[in-house]
């Protein structure tokens, strides 16, 4: 079910995180390690956003499968980030199959991605969505829940809520109207990253300088570790706070 992952540290090309580790994105696309939650393979489509110097980020998506891309691997290998969030998706039955579809979901500084399901779509999100001004909703990218999920991050985003505030107080409202969703949410402003562990894996290389979030680790490296289920990580490229998801 989906795969994503987040870097922040010194400039680094995309194809060093994407294409070149023996359990990257790419490889992650047709033959991931962990896919609780169902699915096989993350074919339908992905994404990739980073910080170019200066500005707000820029996204390539498609909805066509990664492995299938075969203009990405030249790009990725000459476009270098401090920043970057990225994803392989899985759709889940009866979703669009579109690249508007694919994580990350942007506006701004932010770029957001959610690995996982909101149970009883869309009825169950329907009080939530309730409070959204009307226009974010006629606006919405794309009638799934992950662009729902986005569009109430972004809500207490833009009422000044930190990002890690925005992730668990989603988290809260979402589980307690949609009760056995899993919410693995991904947020950056390019300078934090703030992650929810709910429902699926998610592992940390934690470096002096850099850290990277993935869904599973991108190669055996004995310094990932994997963060329990039912944490907040916020992550910047000098340090790393896990706390309960609850107590945010
Ligand atoms: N439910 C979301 C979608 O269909 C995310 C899917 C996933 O995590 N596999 O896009």
């Amino acid at each position: 079910m989906c795969r994503h992952l987040a870097y922040l540290g010194p400039p680094v090309t995309l194809g060093s995180l994407l294409h070149d580790p023996p359990y990257g994105l790419l490889r992650q696309s047709w033959a991931p390690r962990d896919m609780r939650g169902g699915g096989t393979i993350n074919a339908d489509g992905f994404g990739v956003g980073w910080y170019p110097d200066g500005t707000d980020p820029v996204r390539y998506r498609r909805a066509q499968p990664m492995w299938s891309d075969t203009t990405l691997p030249e790009l990725a290998a000459v476009t270098s980030a401090g920043a970057v969030l990225a994803a392989v998706r899985s759709a889940t039955v009866g979703m669009p199959l579109h690249e508007t579809a694919a994580a990350p979901f942007a506006e701004g500084r932010w770029l957001f991605s959610h690995n996982g399901v909101v149970r009883g779509w869309p009825d169950s999100l329907v009080p939530l969505a309730a409070g959204l001004p009307v226009r974010d909703l006629l606006t919405l990218e794309v009638p799934t829940d992950s662009a729902v999920l986005w569009a109430l991050v972004r809500h207490r985003l833009r009422a000044g809520e930190t990002l890690g505030e925005a992730v668990a107080g989603t988290v809260a409202r979402v589980t307690a109207a949609a009760p056995g969703s899993r919410l693995n949410l991904l947020l950056t402003d390019g300078s934090t990253v703030a992650a929810s562990v709910a429902g699926h894996a998610l592992s940390v290389r934690q470096r002096p300088g850099s850290v990277v979030l993935a869904s599973e680790p991108f190669d055996d490296d004995p310094d990932w570790r994997a963060v329990p289920e039912g944490r907040l990580v916020l992550a910047t490229a000098a340090g790393l706070d896990v706390r309960e998801l609850t107590t945010v």
